[in-house]
């Protein structure tokens, strides 16, 4: 039984997150360390981390199948010295918080160039913020997320993720997360059994399939190479059933933490019994 759930709410608090999960029949989640659309957040009292933890035990999740995501402010490849200096803050912040709930990743989008530096000069930036992060925590892995290439956005291709995981200095605390919609957008075909199989071939080639430390699944509105985030509820979307068969029967999803983001929340129960049927064939 692979470790399937969604991107649950932290309404009234972080500790009401796993019991959402467990609503809807998950055995692994995600969630935002703190509210996503503001810089500042209160800092993590001690009856929350208990709280949290506490509920996370009762409900069944183990720490590596709950897999927080960062805000969509910070921006670690900021061309903008200002903006940059408070994203690595802001990420700095987070990761600590993660830290503190004693989970061991936080997956992040890794940066846009605004088309004002270089990409190389972009993931250059995105890198350095990564190792700073890394030298202010001790055993969060920080987790790179693939994109869509939508506007300026990087990490559309291994090829980029590899170019930043390659400057990480502490190879042991970096990861990444697949988004199949970002994948499919990005021009990564999905929809076939031969074309996942092939995804995660080149995947393993310019990574390495180790790297892996969870999967982003939702179907995608628009074709192939879109580079368009556009999510959409499995099997409605242009990704379809097959490849999501295939992705749930594929080694390389067995251990890791598999997030729906997908768009209709009152349907996370049927998605996740859905995925889970195709996980046998
Ligand atoms: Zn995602
Ligand atoms: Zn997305």
């Amino acid at each position: 039984m692979r470790y399937i759930g969604a991107h649950v709410s932290i309404a009234g608090g972080i500790e009401n997150a796993p019991l959402r999960a467990r609503e809807i029949g998950a055995t692994a989640f995600a969630l935002f360390t703190k509210n996503q659309r503001q810089w500042k957040a209160p800092a993590l009292t001690q009856t929350t981390i208990d709280a949290f933890a506490s509920n996370c035990k009762t409900c069944g999740f183990d720490p590596q199948h709950i897999l927080p995501h960062d805000s969509y402010l910070i921006n670690l490849g900021s061309p903008d010295p200002e903006k940059l200096d408070r994203s690595r803050r802001a990420f700095i912040d987070e990761m600590q918080r993660t830290e503190l709930l004693g989970l061991t990743c936080l997956n992040f989008h890794p940066g846009s160039h605004l088309r004002k530096i270089s990409e190389e000069q972009c993931l250059e930036t995105i890198a350095d913020s990564v190792n700073a992060a890394l030298d202010a925590t001790t055993k969060v892995t920080a987790v790179l997320e693939n994109t869509a290439g939508q506007g300026s956005n990087l990490g559309h291709s291994f090829e980029q993720l590899a170019f930043v995981i390659e400057k990480i200095h502490d190879k042991t605390r970096i990861g990444v997360c697949l988004d199949t919609c970002h994948l499919f957008a990005a021009g990564y075909d999905l929809r076939t059994e031969e074309a996942v199989a092939a995804m995660f071939s080149l995947f393993d080639e310019a990574i390495g399939l180790d790297y892996l430390k969870g999967m982003h699944l939702n179907d995608a509105k628009l074709g192939l190479d879109s580079r368009r985030d556009r999510h959409e509820s499995i099997g409605k979307g242009k990704v379809g059933l097959e490849g999501f068969a295939a992705i749930m029967q594929h080694p390389a999803s067995t251990e890791i933490p598999l997030i729906l983001e997908t768009p209709q929340p009152e349907i996370w129960d049927e998605e996740i019994s859905l995925l889970h049927s195709l996980e046998s064939g």
